[in-house]
């Protein structure tokens, strides 16, 4: 606990602006580095370990690491949050699809790309349309939308605006509810993050359940957890393994994944991604003594193997709003692409997020709350459970 409390002073107080940087930067990182072994059914710590150190060789040049889709996406994001001073979401559909046209070889799922090709088409009115057509109209549950989710987080300081942008922002490509309710969480946990709540573990994970509860009542999500044949609340299911694994003193790689998975759907990831961080709160074993949590962090999301970028960026943004910017290395920064555009950036999201928290209003809200009620009507659709992508 003391160490815990130590750390908190370090990263700054609630919403500080060391947090904001930690949380995007450390995004990132965890995009950059995860590529490495993304897909791969086992990675040893070993190699975790050894392509890390290998970032501190001076030879080695700036940005030597590209960033994947996670990255492109969620730069999409905060350069609409940035730019419209709130949700706008033509204008972040048009982002994802130029982003895309510009640079389609950033490792997108080939469901997503379908989505992006007619989300580029200037006929296209209905910028939700192209992902509730997706998969026989079932709609995608990958992380796609979860992995680009901390940005909602760092501009809106109210929780009933992450989660409604997030879900929105999510929505643009992941109809499902399996999908958009992962953005919901990542969200949600990057928000309480921020706020110091991971000084606390059990209560951090306790209001996560509590506010998925609350999410998870709605019609659409009861309707694809039965289609989908998963648990009546599936993303408060898994929470509550997390909490489980949690209170445990020791536990494999091997549980972790059969307990919480790897894998590219958001209900396979998000809890996985929150877990990580949680778990890397104290010195482990299987760890170097001389990382810092968010080093551990990173090291631990890599060490899963599965979708390793988007695990190791989601739990870099959850880790990175409660250790600040002073927790990243410097030469881990200087290898990924994007690193430092993420550290300017969050310094712009730092002041946005201040601004609405004294009552600046949160751009096209309210254009975007009727949306959301037409958006409902077509999320509950979907009946196999087959050929996810993000
Ligand atoms: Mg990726």
């Amino acid at each position: 606990m003391a160490m815990a409390a130590v750390r908190a002073v370090a990263a700054g107080g609630p919403a500080s602006l060391s947090r904001f940087r930690g949380a995007l930067v450390a995004a990132v990182l965890g995009d950059c580095v995860g590529g490495e072994f993304e897909g791969a059914e086992e990675v040893p710590m070993e190699s975790v370990l050894q392509h890390l150190n290998s970032l501190d060789d001076e030879t080695k040049g700036n940005g030597i690491l590209e960033y994947s889709d996670d990255t492109a996406m969620a730069r999409c994001v905060v350069q609409s949050l940035l730019t419209r001073t709130g949700f706008d979401e033509q204008d972040m559909a048009r982002r994802f699809a130029k982003e895309y046209s510009a640079s389609p070889g950033r490792g997108y799922g080939s469901g997503v790309i379908q989505v992006l090709k007619k989300l580029s088409s200037p006929q296209l009115s209905d910028v939700y349309q192209p992902a509730r057509d997706q998969f026989n109209g079932r709609g995608s549950f990958g992380n796609g939308g979860a992995m680009r989710a901390a940005p909602f987080a760092l501009a809106f300081p109210d929780l009933a605006d992450v989660k409604r942008f997030a879900r929105l922002g999510a929505m643009l490509t992941h109809s499902c509810s399996l999908g958009y309710n992962g953005a919901v969480l990542q969200a949600l946990a990057v928000h309480l993050s921020l706020q110091g709540a991971l000084d606390l573990p059990q209560q951090f994970i306790t209001r996560l359940i509590t506010e998925m509860e609350e999410v998870e009542a709605d019609e659409a999500a009861r309707n694809d957890a039965r289609i989908l044949k998963e648990a009546e609340k599936p993303f408060c299911e898994r929470l509550h393994r997390v909490r489980d694994l949690m209170d445990r003193s020791k536990v494999s790689i091997e549980e972790v994944i059969s307990e919480l998975g790897n894998g590219i759907a958001a209900l396979h990831s998000v809890p996985t991604a929150i877990f990580c961080v949680l778990h890397c709160l104290q010195p482990r074993e299987c760890l170097p003594e001389n990382y810092g949590g968010l080093e551990r962090t990173i090291a631990y999301s890599l060490a899963l193997g599965g979708d390793t970028d988007t695990i190791a960026c989601m739990a870099g943004a959850i880790a990175g709003a409660h250790y600040g910017i002073e927790a990243i290395p410097q030469s881990w920064m200087k290898c990924c692409e994007g690193a430092e555009d993420a550290d300017m950036n969050a310094e712009r999201l730092h002041m946005l997020y201040h601004q609405l928290s004294q009552g600046g209003g949160s751009g096209t809200g309210e254009k975007s709350c009727e949306l959301e009620s037409e958006s409902k009507s077509h999320t509950s659709n979907g009946t196999e459970k087959k050929d996810e992508a993000e």
